[in-house]
């Protein structure tokens, strides 16, 4: 097999998985990892069937993924729940992979802005009591929180995968790099903006954007 092939990356679906479905059949890689925005109508192991079995499939979640009830629960009660990379390196086919998932919010934290709250319990802790009780809702959920960043940044990696871009992108946050700086990794891939590119940032850092639907190799190749 060729090694570029042996992790693929998926931009957001957005329901539609032919063309990953795809990939997998024609190059056999031995992981797949999915950049978020399923907007799933049915569990995501019903949506990959074709490929269950094939390849691994990881994941992250993007803003979508949290749009609706059953939108979340189609993806982190699936099958493939305890495939999430979110906020943790995960050694796949050979390399670490660390995952983070979900949107910068205005309300929570929005680089470079200092963050709203220290963390979830912070942010719990202000709101009135008929709403303290209560867990955190989808919009909160989807939201990077400081606290938690800070964490996956004393962690070490070779890629790490977001579903915001770098600063690469005119819409990205300088963050994420600096994010994969301390982290030492050596490629960033990113979906969110429909857009297929391969940037060079500080560090050596190698950025692969992923467009909706389109399929990357580890080189940032577009297969599909
Ligand atoms: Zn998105």
């Amino acid at each position: 097999m060729n090694p570029q092939h042996k992790i693929l990356f998926a931009g957001d679906p957005h329901g539609n998985f032919k063309p990953l479905i795809a990939a997998v059949h024609e190059y056999k890689p031995e992981a797949v990892v999915l950049l978020g925005d399923y907007d799933l109508d049915m569990p995501l192991e019903i949506c990959l069937q074709e490929i269950v079995g094939l390849t691994q499939i990881w994941w992250i979640a993007g803003n979508h993924d949290f749009e609706t009830p059953s939108k979340h629960k189609y993806l982190f009660d699936s099958a493939l729940a305890d495939k999430g990379l979110h906020l943790k390196v995960t050694e796949i086919a050979g390399l670490r992979i660390a995952g983070l998932g979900g949107i910068f919010l205005g309300r929570v934290w929005y680089p470079p802005q200092q963050p709203k709250w220290r963390n979830k319990q912070h942010y719990l802790h202000n709101q009135p009591a008929n709403i303290r009780q209560m867990a955190l809702s989808l919009k909160y959920k989807a939201a990077i929180w400081h606290d938690e960043f800070e964490v996956l940044k004393s962690l070490k990696a070779d890629i790490l995968v977001t579903h915001e871009a770098p600063g690469s992108h005119r819409h990205g946050f300088d963050v994420i790099g600096e994010l994969g700086a301390a982290m030492g990794v050596k490629n960033i891939f990113h979906g969110h903006l429909h857009e297929n590119y391969v940037s060079m940032i500080k560090n050596n850092i190698k950025v692969v954007g992923v467009a909706d639907r389109a399929v990357s190799d580890l080189t940032g190749k577009t297969l599909m």
